[in-house]
């Protein structure tokens, strides 16, 4: 099976949320460079961006998904520094360890 890059960012949580929202829309994505970060340090983390990659037959619907949460969901999308949860734009405090958003 033919799979193809439709997502990437330096961001991973916002890459693994992207993945969660096509799951959703029934657009199964594999998720690749998952761990670069954190396992290889910081350079990794420039170096090496997390990818989303969908079946190529799915590419098209996955890219509109995608432009249409850009603008959206995804805008203030942001993660916890302490715990590295993801967070929702509407939380001010981190849902899990109630870090508040400080450097986002
Ligand atoms: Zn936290």
């Amino acid at each position: 099976m033919l799979l193809v890059k439709v997502f990437t960012d330096p961001n991973g949580f916002i890459v693994v949320h992207v993945r969660n929202l096509l799951e959703i829309e029934g657009v199964s994505a594999e998720l690749r460079n998952e761990y670069a970060a954190g396992a290889t340090g910081e350079l990794a983390y420039v170096d090496v961006w997390p990818e989303l990659w969908v079946e190529d037959w799915l590419q098209d619907r996955a890219s509109a998904l995608i432009k249409a949460m850009n603008s959206d969901k995804l805008a203030g999308v942001w993660c916890c520094c302490t715990c590295r949860e993801e967070n929702e734009p509407a939380f001010d405090f981190c849902w899990k360890c109630g870090e508040d958003r400080s450097d986002w």
